[in-house]
């Protein structure tokens, strides 16, 4: 099975390695440089952006991180991760940096501050069946993406899911909900990823 990573510095890690799991993933919290060379894809959980990428830059990741994404390590971003994942934020907060690999511009916080939270049916290309139950926390959204960008979802108007290449980013959380179909999409990535080396 894939070795997946969830990088653990702040935010929901605990729910992603458990959705991991039960997407037949191996899955382990990574926080240092040299944890990042023994996983074959990783993910970025929701939490705050600005305090995850301040303690990456503490923990000497960051660099390191944006190496292997750019050498095209699958990763896969919910909320906070999905800024973490944007080639560009348009209000950054100060000494808020990204890893980058996604050719877009996100707005932080998009969907309100009054409404926090809410939850509505998403429907994702590449997902097949019914709907996720996309839950929003603070929820950031894609104002554009460039030509190398795939649009996988919208609501209300707005893009919420995307992919470039071997990244994946959501606004919302499919690490909360118990349906792991999302998480599997990613696992598939991440084998499609690694079938070339172990022919
Ligand atoms: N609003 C948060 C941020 O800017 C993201 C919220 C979340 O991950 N649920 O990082």
């Amino acid at each position: 099975a894939p070795v997946i990573g969830v990088l653990a510095l702040q935010g929901d890690v605990r729910e992603h390695l458990t959705a991991l799991a039960a997407a037949d993933a191996v899955a382990r919290p990574v926080r240092r440089p040299e944890e990042l060379a023994e996983i074959d894809g990783l993910v970025i959980p929701g939490g705050e952006s600005t305090t995850i990428s301040k303690l990456a830059v503490l923990f000497g990741v960051l660099e390191p991180l944006r190496e292997r994404v750019r050498a095209g390590l699958p990763v896969y971003g919910t909320c906070a991760g999905l800024i973490l994942l944007a080639d560009k934020i348009l209000d950054p907060r100060s000494g808020q940096e990204t890893i980058g690999g996604i050719d877009m511009i996100v707005r932080r916080n998009a969907f309100g501050r009054q409404n926090e939270s809410f939850e509505a049916a998403v429907d994702i290309k590449g997902v097949d069946g019914d709907p996720v139950e996309g839950v929003f926390i603070r929820a950031p959204w894609v104002e554009s993406v460039g030509a190398r960008t795939e649009v996988l979802a919208e609501h209300e108007g707005h893009i919420v899911a995307v992919r470039q290449g071997n990244a994946l980013a959501t606004s919302f959380h499919p690490e909360l909900t118990g349906d792991h179909r999302v998480h599997s999409l990613f696992v598939d990535m991440v084998r499609a990823n690694r079938a070339p080396e172990s022919l």
